[in-house]
């Protein structure tokens, strides 16, 4: 079920105050084109009534296409360093409202659901991207460790980044680094899918110094850029 609220919002041109539509939960199987509108950015997009300006509103959302096989809660960018308790949260709050209590047939399509916790509406993105080239998350989070490795020298001087899929098609995977605080990209790459396979089918690899890569419903490169990093 989709969800909204009307709260007020403030414009950071002019300072003007209106109030705006918000979706707190939004059902992606209902909402087809939703998940496109979060990819491109057009999501959350509002003008001010006063200036013209136009904003996009980063706020945390819940994403749920159950028929697709999607489950994601994206929290503020600000909270990213309490990932550890936020992803036991989350996945309490699956198994609560989609595993314990509901009749057998909601069930048995929600254990083929992957859950997800992401922060900010980047993250979501890449997470939607994926998701919808076919593209396995994990694999694609292996390769933000293997390119954060790979272009070390050049992307110290910004200090941590994270990597977000920008596009990919059936020859390569287009990635922008970006700094935690948002600005950028910093750095873009092209990989080739087969790099991009290769990575993504050697899991042995990764596994063990990567476990919770593989389990937590935070799946993402970023959680092993250490504590204190925002
Ligand atoms: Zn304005």
């Amino acid at each position: 079920m989709s969800r909204c609220i009307v709260q007020a919002v403030t414009c950071p041109a002019c300072g003007a105050s209106q109030q705006e539509k918000l979706f707190v939960s939004v059902n992606g199987a209902r909402i087809t084109e939703a998940a496109d509108r979060i990819i491109d950015g057009a999501w959350g997009q509002w003008s001010c009534l006063n200036c013209g300006a136009s904003e996009v509103l980063d706020t945390p959302l819940l994403f749920s296409d159950l028929p697709g096989g999607l489950w994601i809660v994206q929290r503020d960018r600000s909270e990213r360093d309490r990932f550890a308790a936020l992803e036991k949260e989350a996945d309490a709050i699956f198994q609560r409202e989609f595993i314990e209590r509901p009749p057998p047939a909601i069930r048995d399509q929600a254990l083929r659901v992957k859950r997800r916790l992401c922060f900010g509406r980047a993250q979501l993105a890449d997470k939607l991207l994926a998701h919808r080239e076919g593209i396995d998350d994990c694999g694609l989070e292996c390769l933000k460790l293997v390119l954060t490795r790979d272009y070390l020298q050049e992307l110290y001087p910004f200090g941590p980044v994270e990597f977000h899929l920008k596009q990919a098609d059936a020859k390569a995977l287009r990635l922008h680094a970006m700094t935690l605080a948002g600005a950028g990209p910093v750095l873009e790459v092209c990989v080739s899918r087969e790099k991009f396979d290769a990575i993504a089918e050697d899991r042995q690899s990764f596994q063990e110094p990567f476990a919770d890569l593989f389990s937590g419903l935070y799946v993402n490169a970023s959680r092993y850029l250490g504590d204190g990093v925002t």
